[in-house]
């Protein structure tokens, strides 16, 4: 091998070992995301940033469901970017990897169907995801049940409040048992939110 290709691949290697070090990838993805999703809004009352929303995913399934792999902490930092950014996959997986491009593409919605469509295949697909896509595909639903009962979207009437819970027990329900912590976790912040929306 030539000196310049052995110079090469020492570099490749360095700078691949570089980017998987937990502290470096994490803060890269935080970069990453802020900056995609830096002029969006959440839908409660206050607008709340956007930024938030994904890294309290991964807060959430560190915290409560003892997940400790930094990629698929990444993942869930990342998991709204192909849905409701321009980001690319092609770009994820140049920048991230190709594990991290895969589990972000299975969290994410077909967005050529109607969106009525669309909750109906969430579904139906709940059942075929990896077991690392699962844990994402939790903390997210965790987060968004625990918004819809304390910060719900501004226009959203109660029975939209309710339908929406219904439908991501729907979506939970069908998920392969991979972690036992988030799955109960859901489960109480589920009727938690049931019984504020019932009791008003
Ligand atoms: P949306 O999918 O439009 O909105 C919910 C999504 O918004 C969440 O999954 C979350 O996604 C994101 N989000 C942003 N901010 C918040 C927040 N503060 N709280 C919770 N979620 C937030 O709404 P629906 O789930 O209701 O789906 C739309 C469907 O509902 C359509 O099919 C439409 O036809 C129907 N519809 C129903 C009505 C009703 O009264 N039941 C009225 C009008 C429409 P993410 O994590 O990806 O950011
Ligand atoms: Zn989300």
């Amino acid at each position: 091998m030539q000196k310049k290709d052995l110079a090469k691949k020492a570099k490749d290697y360095d700078s691949e070992k570089e980017t998987k070090m937990t502290p470096l990838l994490l803060l890269r993805v935080l970069e990453f995301a802020a900056r995609k999703h830096r002029d969006q809004r959440r839908k409660d009352e206050e607008a709340s940033p956007y930024i938030n929303h994904p890294i309290s995913v991964a807060l959430l399934i560190a915290e409560r469901g003892g997940v400790t792999d930094t990629e698929i902490l990444a993942a869930a930092i990342l998991h709204d970017t192909l849905e409701d950014t321009d980001t690319k996959p092609e770009e994820l997986e140049e920048t991230f990897g190709v594990r991290i491009r895969k589990l972000v593409e299975e969290v994410t919605d077909d967005k050529t169907l109607p969106k009525e469509a669309r909750k109906q295949r969430q579904i139906e697909h709940a059942e075929h995801l990896s077991p690392d896509a699962v844990l994402i595909k939790l903390g997210d639903k965790i987060a968004n049940v625990l918004d819809v009962t304390h910060s719900p979207p501004a226009n959203w009437n109660i029975d939209r409040r309710r339908e929406y819970l219904d439908w991501a027990k729907a979506v939970v329900s069908n998920c392969p048992r991979v972690n036992g912590a988030l799955e109960r976790y859901f489960a109480r912040v589920f009727e938690d939110g049931r019984r504020k929306l019932f009791s008003c």
